[in-house]
């Protein structure tokens, strides 16, 4: 039997929590590379939780995916086929794969990684976007300056983990917020960080202002909701936090009820002077040089560590999406859709 492109479809758009009705699994024939193309088998696919955002019709910054095809995203693979000068046959890559196992492309936006340099699925990973993106928020937007308290949540995560050990690297008190005591084991024993407070506790809030007893300079915001709430009276003036996901609420179909924190937030944004700034990282790639540098350097030095969850079959990546939004993934989350040949 010929080989066959496994693609996991958008079949239709969540209303709150995905289910795997939203998803499909169809087969169909791997696609031959045009003029200019080539053709990539997928061996990673990386999960995000931005994915949740493409499955919405609603505007944003990106387009959303399509009925009955395949749902977005990053993943590394391997050039089998080439019409491109820029690419040859065995060269390994990061791209817009999508999910499925097989992808063409015309080279736009193709980064070749080194197989040599680091493990291929840290392109999508600690080296590439989400390393990208904590990279980016703390040092351009956090500023963060040696004994300083930065505190960032889904401390375990991939974005959170890199975020914190910058901080460390950088001479900070690094503070995480996590979702169960196994993971903030994790982020202070393993990670380096300074402490590491489980956001389902009961006594969240003492712990937070007890781990930060000089108040928070830099929040790496990536939740939002109630673990927010819980940061705002601890700001010092002049705190800055980079805005960079509120995970707590893509699930959501309405906004919360119960106490409106704006006035409260609006208060303490005068007063203390607080920078809050959003930022969506495929607008700062020109920043990957750079990054790929320090972070490379900090990987090698032994600086800096990183945790992967692999889920093992393309067929299991809609399961694993959804725990994603749950907390599920310990690590940065990724599929393993082919065998990779430069890991034993
Ligand atoms: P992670 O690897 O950290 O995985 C997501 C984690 O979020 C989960 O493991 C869970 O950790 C936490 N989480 C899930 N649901 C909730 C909830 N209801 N309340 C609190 N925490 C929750 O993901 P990433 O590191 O890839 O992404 C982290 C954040 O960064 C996301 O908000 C993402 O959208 C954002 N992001 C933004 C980018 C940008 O350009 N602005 C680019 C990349 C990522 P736990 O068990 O600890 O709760």
């Amino acid at each position: 039997m010929s080989k066959m492109n496994k693609q996991i479809v958008l079949k239709s758009r969540p209303e709150g929590e995905p289910t795997e009705d939203n998803f499909g699994v169809v087969e169909t024939p791997i696609p031959t590379p045009g003029d200019g193309q080539i053709l990539v088998k997928v061996i990673y696919m990386s999960l995000d939780p931005y994915m949740r955002g493409r499955m919405s019709a609603a505007k944003s910054y990106s387009a959303s995916a399509e009925i009955d095809k395949p749902m977005l995203g990053g993943g590394v693979g391997v050039v089998e086929q080439s019409n491109n000068n820029n690419f040859a046959v065995g060269d390994y890559v990061v791209c817009a794969t999508g999910w499925q196992s097989y992808c063409l492309s015309d080279g736009t936006g193709v980064l070749k990684i080194d197989p040599d340099n680091a493990p291929i699925s840290t392109g999508v990973g600690v080296l590439g976007m989400p390393g990208l993106t904590a990279y980016y928020g703390l040092l351009k937007i956090g500023q963060p300056k040696a004994g300083e308290t930065v505190v960032v949540a889904a401390a375990s995560g991939a974005v959170g983990s890199v975020v914190g050990q910058i901080a460390k690297i950088k001479g900070c008190r690094a503070v995480g917020i996590a979702g169960s005591a196994e993971k903030c084991a994790f982020v202070v024993d393993e990670l380096g960080f300074d402490a590491c407070l489980n956001y389902k506790a009961p006594d969240f809030k003492e712990e937070l202002a007890a781990a930060c007893p000089d108040g928070i300079d830099v929040y790496f915001e990536n939740v939002g909701g109630d673990v927010f709430e819980a940061v705002l009276p601890l700001f010092n003036d002049d705190a800055r936090v980079p805005l960079c996901g509120l995970i707590s609420q893509y699930n959501a179909t309405e906004l919360p009820t119960g106490t409106n924190m704006l006035p409260a937030l609006m208060r303490d944004m005068l007063t203390k002077r607080i920078l809050i700034q959003g930022f969506i990282i495929s607008f700062h790639f020109d920043l990957l040089p750079q990054f790929l540098k320090d972070v490379g350097g900090w990987i090698t030095s032994g600086e800096l560590k990183y945790r992967e969850d692999i889920v093992e079959g393309i067929e299991n990546a809609p399961e694993a999406f959804m725990g994603l939004l749950k907390g599920k993934n310990f690590g940065k989350l990724l599929v393993r859709v082919a065998e990779d040949p430069t890991r034993n």
